[in-house]
């Protein structure tokens, strides 16, 4: 490959942005709800169109793989370059169910306002892999890319991917590549690409109090028998210090990368904008450490469910059990077994006025971290500092994201490059999702680079 082909190619991509654009709007028409079982036809009918889509852009047995009781995947491939690396780009285009109700314009109508095209799956993935799609188009205008290429896209991605294994083990061929784009990750910002390397594990706990046979009068007998309902805030309120942080489970960080993501922290003024935090309520104090450390490295607990009666059921009673469910984002690299045992000691230590506890661990996912060194990477790093004028930065995922983790214990050995068209405005499941154009537009350029750059691998 030259530096003047991958410049031509680029010129052509950015050719091609409009056209991508309007059939951006497209794809955002079809409401491919995988979380709907009424809307499995829409999301069939996106398929149908992913794969024309890809046939028409020159990819070979392009194709819809099924599997019983899944919804389907696409593939295609074009390997035009024996004895060039294959590289494997991931997409899905499924999406989040959307209610009107939320939006300021329709959800499934891509509409413009600033810079930005809102619709659901604007930018959560249908604008991941059609930025890869636009790159790939570029190049084979000009005879093909410098290196082998697959897409794979799933339609089951939004419903935490439960067939993409055995869609890697049904169809190995589809799989076979060198090295993995995963595009559906964040960039920190509109100017800043991201390159994701980490995501948080989960582990659920149910923590259930018990003092009495059945409920009885609070007026009678309040003041004689414990009250689990008030057990279970002193519980929940001691795992947490002042500052709202999970008691004793801290993990040590390298100084280098807490250096490395310094500029990259939302602002108080960042959070009321993007995660809705009310005037005067302040962010969680981050201390002499960046913000998304404690978003990306460090774990969180949150309360998710409890069977302490709603405002429509008050009643002058004293409950007799009461139950929790307790969330918790686990660092990259700590053993949810570990946590659990921490955590379970820790709420024995704490259960109040002798209430019998019962402490359940009711699943455990470790999160990832990743090395993300070598040739394939050095090879990004270019190519997205040529599209984007600056460095690409290693970020985090606060969450879990069940596709990444497959794909890593399943190709252990193949680097994952995973990036992606949104950024810290985008909404993703949110209301009003939205893609930013300019943003697409480098995304598209790092994508025809990234082609380039991994030929020399
Ligand atoms: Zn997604």
């Amino acid at each position: 490959m030259t530096d003047v082909s991958a410049q031509e190619a680029a010129e052509r991509a950015e050719a091609l942005i409009p056209e991508a654009l309007r059939r951006l709007a497209d794809y955002a028409a079809i409401p491919a709800l995988s979380r709907d079982p009424q809307r499995g036809p829409d999301v069939r009918r996106m398929a149908a169109v992913a794969a024309d889509d890809l046939r028409a852009a020159g990819l070979e047995d392009v194709a819809v793989l099924e599997l019983p009781n899944a919804l389907p995947c696409v593939k295609g491939s074009w390997l035009g370059r024996p004895g060039a690396p294959t590289v494997l780009i991931y997409g899905h285009f499924d999406q989040q169910p959307a209610d009107p109700a939320e939006w300021t314009t329709p959800p499934h109508t891509l509409t413009p306002r600033g810079d930005r095209l809102y619709a659901r799956g604007a930018a959560d993935d249908l604008g991941g892999w059609l930025s890869q799609l636009v790159a790939f188009r570029a190049w084979m205008s000009l005879g093909g890319p410098p290196v082998n290429v697959r897409f794979l896209l799933e339609g089951e991605e939004e419903i935490g991917s439960p067939h993409l294994g055995e869609f890697m083990e049904a169809y190995p061929e589809a799989f076979a590549a060198d090295v993995m784009v995963l595009t559906d990750c964040e960039n920190p910002s509109t100017d800043t690409p991201g390159l994701t390397v980490s995501l948080r594990g989960l582990l659920d706990i149910e923590l259930t109090l018990r003092a009495l046979r059945g409920k009885v009068h609070s007026g009678l007998w309040g003041g004689a028998v414990p009250d689990p309902a008030v057990g279970i805030c002193k519980v929940l309120a001691g795992l947490v210090d002042d500052r709202g942080r999970v008691v004793g489970l801290d993990v040590p960080q390298d100084p280098a990368w807490r250096q490395s993501v310094a500029g990259l922290s939302p602002s108080d003024e960042d959070l009321r904008r993007n995660a809705g935090l009310l005037p005067g309520v302040p962010g969680l104090e981050p201390g002499d450490r960046p913000r998304v450390e404690w978003m990306w490295r460090q774990p969180h607990l949150t309360v998710i469910g409890t069977s302490l009666p709603g405002l429509a059921d008050v009643a002058n009673v004293i409950l007799p059990t009461v139950k929790a469910h307790l969330s918790v984002r686990l660092a990259p690299g700590q053993d949810p077994d570990a946590v659990f045992e921490h955590l379970r000691a820790r709420i024995v230590d704490l259960v109040p006025f002798g209430l019998d506890a019962e402490i359940k661990k009711v699943r455990g996912t470790a999160g990832w971290a990743y090395a993300a060194q070598g040739p394939a990477f050095e090879a990004a790093e270019r190519a997205y500092a040529r599209a984007f004028g600056r460095d690409l930065v290693r970020i985090g995922v606060g969450g879990s994201i069940p596709f990444i983790t497959l794909f890593a214990d399943n190709f252990p050995d193949t680097p994952l490059i995973l990036n992606g068209v949104m950024d810290p405005q985008t909404s993703a499941h949110g209301p009003d999702e939205s893609l930013h154009v300019p943003l697409f537009r480098k995304v598209v350029l790092a994508n025809v680079h990234l082609l380039g750059t991994l030929s020399e691998l």
